[in-house]
């Protein structure tokens, strides 16, 4: 079966855009998922793809899911392949779908503040590309250097400044996309609009599943006047929450919120980085009203080069994780598994949660590495950690402390995830995340992808 399906794809994308390497097909079989951070008795068997594709136009891509339909063939769409959730993996032998040689930036509309990119464009190119014209994306995650457009709206991933310009699917103004049965979708790339449900909506967060995005619209800021950077130090985390929570009663709206209490970093203490940008006056009127907030609750400011420093290695790790991918996959590395919550609580309920959280942790016998808040006081997050003992305990026992503590999320009213998507990782827990509206997805799917051709098996949909 698979040579004539080449054959075919060769057709529509020419042979030199059809990859059957071994290795090639084996590192795009994953993307940053590594395998330390599965469940080890929920985790799906990976396969070698049929083959990768690269199409040049969304015509082609339209093509591609024509003939797997046809030929009943599974497709794993694939952007920059820094999904952390295994929505990109291959666990069933299907067709890579690699989105990258769509990269056109289409237009730069100033006065609509809005760009138009094929989705394979990395995030940084539209980037660099807005600031020749006096713009900036507002997204900007770690990866930055790898993530692509289309990858970051299918996860609906955050940045470092989402606390201003929000997550990637709000900045969504419409996109173009081909469904799974080879319908184009296309919806109008406006700000607002009260004509019928959100489309877009079917493809943000989608991780892939309810068609191949081709192109977007997508808001763009003005190029910030001024950005205020503060690094500041607190004596514990609650110290530190506290002071985050005054921040936003008060009204104000930081671009950037990191803050976190890693034992090693920080010795018993909390650093807060802080940063408001846009407009000059706005800003040093909004940084005046939150530093003493923060040392009237405590907060001691650190040597303005250590904020500087934060912003300026953003992204190495992303640029480390480009050089390195089949290490990234290996289970637990240094001998310790690793794994983390990215998890969204009513305000109310996250020192409450920390606190039950550290009994669980405790019970499990796994490590508490960090607890931090990222962008808003309501979006949380955890880094685990347990020593491999040379058996699979380590792992299962830190896989099953993850499981508890995101139902316990679940039970205080909050989601398991806000910013990484679902992939096959979270996907046994997607029934108790959405009750019913699972059944919803199911059933969108079923009709939209008959054959259940795009993405199967991910999202537990
Ligand atoms: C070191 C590191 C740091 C990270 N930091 C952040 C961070 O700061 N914030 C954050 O949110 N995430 C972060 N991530 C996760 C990752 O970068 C994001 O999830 C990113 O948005 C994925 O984009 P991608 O292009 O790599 O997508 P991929 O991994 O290729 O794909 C992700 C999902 O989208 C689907 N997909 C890809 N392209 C399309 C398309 N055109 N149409 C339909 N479906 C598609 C895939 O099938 C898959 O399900 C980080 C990852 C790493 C390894």
């Amino acid at each position: 079966m698979r040579e004539p399906l080449i054959e075919k794809l060769s057709q529509i994308v020419g042979g030199e855009h059809v990859v059957i390497n071994e290795s090639r097909l084996d590192e795009i079989s994953w993307d940053a998922l590594s395998e330390g951070r599965l469940h080890p008795e929920k985790k799906p068997a990976t396969v070698l793809p049929l083959c990768v594709v690269l199409p040049g136009s969304a015509g082609e891509v339209r093509e591609i899911v024509l003939l797997a339909n046809e030929e009943k063939v599974p497709i794993i769409p694939y952007g920059g392949g820094s999904g952390l959730m295994g929505g990109a993996l291959s666990i069933r032998p299907g067709i890579v779908v690699d989105l990258r040689r769509m990269d056109r930036i289409l237009e730069v509309d100033g006065a609509a503040r809005s760009v138009r990119v094929e989705t394979g464009s990395v995030l940084e190119s539209v980037e660099k590309r807005l600031n020749e014209n006096g713009f900036i994306l507002g997204h900007d995650p770690w990866t930055l250097p790898v993530a692509t457009v289309g990858g970051a709206i299918s996860t609906n991933s955050m940045g470092y400044r989402g606390g201003l310009y929000g997550s990637m699917g709000e900045q969504v103004l419409g996109l173009d996309a081909v469904l799974p049965n080879g319908e184009i979708l296309h919806t109008r790339p406006v700000g607002k609009h009260s004509a019928g449900i959100d489309l877009n909506a079917l493809l943000i967060g989608g991780e892939g599943c309810f068609g191949i995005i081709t192109e977007a619209t997508v808001r763009i800021f003005p190029k910030p006047e001024k950005r205020a950077l503060s690094a500041l130090a607190f004596e514990s985390f609650e110290q530190g929450y506290a002071a985050i929570q005054k921040i936003f009663a008060r009204g104000l709206t930081p671009a950037v919120v990191d803050f976190g209490d890693d034992d090693e970093k920080h010795h018993g203490g909390a650093v807060l980085y802080l940063g408001f940008e846009g407009n000059k006056e706005i800003v040093e009127a909004e940084e005046r009203l939150a530093l003493p907030i923060c040392e009237q609750g405590g907060g001691r400011r650190l040597p303005q080069e250590q904020a500087e420093e934060f912003w300026r290695t953003r992204h190495v790790i992303a640029r480390r994780f480009m050089q390195n991918r089949r290490q990234r996959r290996e289970r637990g590395r240094d001998g310790v598994y690793r794994d983390w919550i990215h998890v969204a609580l009513p305000g109310s309920k996250v020192l409450p949660f920390r606190t039950a959280a550290m009994e669980i942790v405790e019970r499990h016998g796994v490590h508490l590495q960090e607890s931090g808040l990222w962008l808003q006081p309501e979006l949380f997050s955890m880094r685990l950690g347990a020593e491999d003992g040379g058996n699979r305990d380590a792992q299962l026992a830190l896989e099953e402390a993850v499981y508890e503590l995101l139902r316990l999320v679940q039970k205080m009213g909050g989601s398991m995830e806000y910013t990484h998507g679902v992939g096959v990782k979270l996907a046994p827990l997607m029934a108790e995340e959405h009750g019913y509206g699972l059944e919803v997805m199911r059933r969108i799917k079923r009709a939209l992808d008959p054959n259940n051709i795009m993405n199967p098996g991910k999202m537990g949909i």
